[in-house]
């Protein structure tokens, strides 16, 4: 039963591409097992479909259409075989995202006790900063807060970060208004794929040298 969902200024810029590779990333992840959130999103599409066809007409370069007809006669591109992906392993019964196909991710690295990260790599943006956490029951990430936002979907276990508790599909959207303390539930390990634009800004010193060697 999924009870945090992103936003609809996300849905929204989700549906008019206008976010960035790892938010759109994070998004795609949540939108694919939450049924409430892909009607949102078609109902978004179409609002935006039918406000681009009030636009008045624009003038086309003269190549448009030269190009165009030129771009459909091509033949096809060669069809290239499937990159290998490399992924850390996973708990038995958990499955991965499938908005993370092509994605590599580097095997758990420890960052502090009980306290492992792989960072996700994208094709489509060398420089997003994806990663998964995986934190053991009872772990407690460092107080802290968001130079700019941080977008946090559950795949595995579960977090409480203060205000709610957040289970398999629950969806997080943490910003600088907001000082959290996610703590994973007593009951077993939790897995979370995150996408962070901007810096997380944690409160004690020991963890900002420790989020800066980590690249956090
Ligand atoms: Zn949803």
């Amino acid at each position: 039963m999924i009870k945090h969902h992103p936003g609809d200024a996300l849905l929204l810029a989700q549906a008019a591409g206008t976010l960035g590779a790892g938010h759109s990333l994070l998004v795609a992840s949540h939108v694919e097992g939450c049924t409430h959130c892909q009607e949102r999103l078609r109902l978004l599409e179409a609002i935006g479909g039918a406000m681009l066809e009030e636009l008045p007409p624009g003038v086309l370069p003269s190549r448009s259409l030269a190009d165009t007809l030129a771009a459909i006669d091509a033949p096809p591109p060669p069809l290239r075989p499937a990159p290998v992906v490399h992924r850390p392993q996973l708990p038995s019964g958990m499955a991965w995202p499938r908005a993370l196909r092509g994605c590599n991710a580097t095997e758990w690295r420890w960052f502090a006790p009980g306290m492992y990260r792989s960072r996700v790599s994208l094709p489509q943006d060398p420089d997003a900063n994806v990663f998964l956490l995986r934190m053991a029951a009872g772990k407690q990430s460092s107080m802290h807060t968001h130079s700019g936002s941080e977008l946090t979907q559950v795949l595995w276990g579960a977090f409480h970060d203060g205000r709610a508790l957040f289970t398999p599909g629950d969806f997080d959207e943490a910003d600088d208004s907001f000082r959290h303390l996610p703590k994973v539930e007593p009951s077993g390990e939790c897995i979370c794929l995150a996408s962070v634009e901007g810096r997380v800004v944690f409160e004690s010193r020991l963890a900002r040298v420790v989020g800066a060697l980590i690249g956090m």
